[in-house]
């Protein structure tokens, strides 16, 4: 059989083996097909009793015997309970061993966080796990486990390998006689100055008022014309809701976590508040005896913290689709080596719309969205941009959306990228993605057990990054206002008075 897993269970009392022996193998037959049904076979192997120590093997072929062995201590304690006054107290596995398929055998080693052996031999996996304790079997550690290993497997196929990425629509090129780069341009005109911590700008009155502008632009030209309205949400996002999207287990680098302070009391800051005074600096050690370790994430993305609003509800029907967006909440990404200019920062401003519905309702929705974000990219802005159908590699792994998708194109995400001149020519350089539109089918409405009245729910959102319209419109236009389209213009107004500098 292709799996096995050696258990301890541990009696509230010494039992004999004759006593035992009956109870055990009717129990195990009665486990095994209420866990096996027809979804495979199993068995119970050797065992013994010593004292309230009992070992047991259930092997089994198909599915996996951990279910087995819940079912089979809840029913052993019922029946050794009644007729010898002895219960189940607790178990564990000394082993569990278990065969899956798997395609292609990984080039490199897999990793594992628990105490494990795994190999591969003729387009199967043998994974064994060692001394679980019965928090891992109820938990299914080892479904998990095996899904991981797919997982990494799968990974190692796709590194180096670029994301999918496939055109679907481009504008006619434009001329572009501004050549610049935009932030360059922006810090000679003290527009902007580069943060005071990592990755962060200082926006001055006209490169507020031009980003203000843009999210103007995008929601009464895009959002207010579809029906969307605005909700205002928490800016830190919890540890339980990024490991409902997925975020926690993808992307822990990523993000700028938030740590409390233990207390505020005065009394126990004295002494750092005394230091602060006399050296003029932080006493960085003292600090961190003082407060936390992370407790939340400030905002990565805004959709997590939307879903959980609409979490453990159920929407009536004439609510659908709902459609709302957030502008309130502010982006935070470690971007570490990438950053660059306005394009590339730790923080950003993003409005990002989410919306719930029907799978037609949705694909409708996503039409409007195309045909107003066209609107703006083409009349109001004036931009040359493109359009592609990309599968972010979040998606590729989680199986369920993505490249299986990819032919009918329902569920996944569409790029909008923006040809920047002064990186080059506009057949080599590398566009800037400045926003995208996603559906993702029922995955975050199942994992947030958000609900209809009737049929499935599914969702979706769109990242619209306002420093990335800004740098895309001025990377193709210029800083010239007497330059810029003139629809833009009309929508802009007058520009605020810079504060000049000597
Ligand atoms: P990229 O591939 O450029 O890193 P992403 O795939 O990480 O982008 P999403 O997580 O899909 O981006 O976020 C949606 C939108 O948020 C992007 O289209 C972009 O407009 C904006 N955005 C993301 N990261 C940044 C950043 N570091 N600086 C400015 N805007 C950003
Ligand atoms: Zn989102
Ligand atoms: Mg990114």
């Amino acid at each position: 059989m292709e799996h096995e897993l050696q258990a301890e269970l541990t009696l509230s009392g010494p039992l004999a083996a004759e006593k035992l022996g009956p109870v055990l193998e009717s129990a195990a037959a009665e486990a095994l097909k209420r866990t096996m049904g027809n979804r495979g076979e199993g068995r119970l192997g050797a065992w013994s009793v010593d004292g309230a120590q009992v070992t047991l093997t259930l092997e089994s072929s198909g599915a996996r015997p951990h279910q087995t062995l819940l079912a089979l201590a809840r029913r052993l304690s019922e029946e050794l309970g009644r007729r010898e006054r002895v219960g189940v107290r607790s178990f564990r596995a000394r082993r569990y061993r278990v065969r899956f398929p798997i395609e292609h055998a990984p080039p490199k080693p897999v990793t594992l966080p628990l105490a494990h052996t795994l190999s591969f031999e003729g387009g199967a996996g043998t994974l064994e796990l060692t001394d679980l304790p019965e928090e891992a079997l109820r938990d299914n550690w080892m479904d998990r486990a095996v899904a991981l290993v797919l997982e990494k497997a799968r990974r190692q196929t796709y590194e180096g390998k670029e994301q999918y990425w496939d055109l679907l629509a481009q504008s006619p090129p434009r001329d572009h006689p501004f050549q610049g780069d935009p932030t360059e341009e922006m810090l000679r005109r003290d527009w902007v100055r580069s943060g005071p911590t990592k990755g962060k700008w200082f926006l001055g009155p006209t490169a507020a008022h031009l980003l203000r502008t843009m999210d103007r632009i995008a929601r009464e030209e895009v959002l207010a014309p579809l029906g969307f309205t605005e909700v205002v949400q928490p800016h830190h996002d919890s540890f339980d809701i990024l490991l409902k999207t997925g975020h926690m287990a993808g992307l822990p680098g990523e993000f700028y976590y938030v740590a409390e302070p233990k207390t505020r009391d005065p009394a126990a800051w004295e002494e750092f508040t005394d230091l602060v005074k006399i050296t003029k600096k932080v006493p960085e050690a003292k600090l961190a005896a003082l407060v936390t370790g992370p407790t939340a994430v400030s905002c990565y993305a805004q959709c997590p913290t939307i879903y959980w609003w609409l979490s453990g509800r159920t929407l009536a029907q004439e609510s659908l689709p709902v459609r709302v967006y957030d502008r309130t909440a502010v982006s935070n990404r470690y971007e570490s080596g990438g950053r660059h200019g306005l394009e590339r920062v730790d923080e950003f401003h993003r409005i990002e719309p989410v919306y719930v519905g029907t799978p037609d309702q949705l694909l409708e929705l996503r039409e409007g969205l195309m045909g107003r974000y066209k609107h703006v990219f083409d009349n109001v802005l004036e931009l040359e941009w493109r359009t592609a159908w990309v599968t972010p590699f979040y998606l590729q792994q989680s199986g369920g959306v993505g490249v299986e998708d990819a032919d009918q194109r329902i569920k996944g995400t569409i790029d909008f990228e923006a040809y920047l001149p002064y990186r080059g020519t506009r057949e080599t350089s590398e566009w800037l993605e400045f926003q995208n539109l996603s559906i993702v089918g029922e995955k975050y409405t199942e994992a947030f057990t958000i609900r209809s009245q009737k049929g499935e729910l599914w969702s979706g959102c769109s990242g619209i990054g306002l420093e990335r319209w800004l740098t895309a419109f001025l990377a193709q236009h210029g800083l010239e206002p007497a330059n810029w389209p003139t629809r833009f213009r009309e929508i802009a107004g007058e520009l605020p008075r810079e504060v000049r500098f000597l």
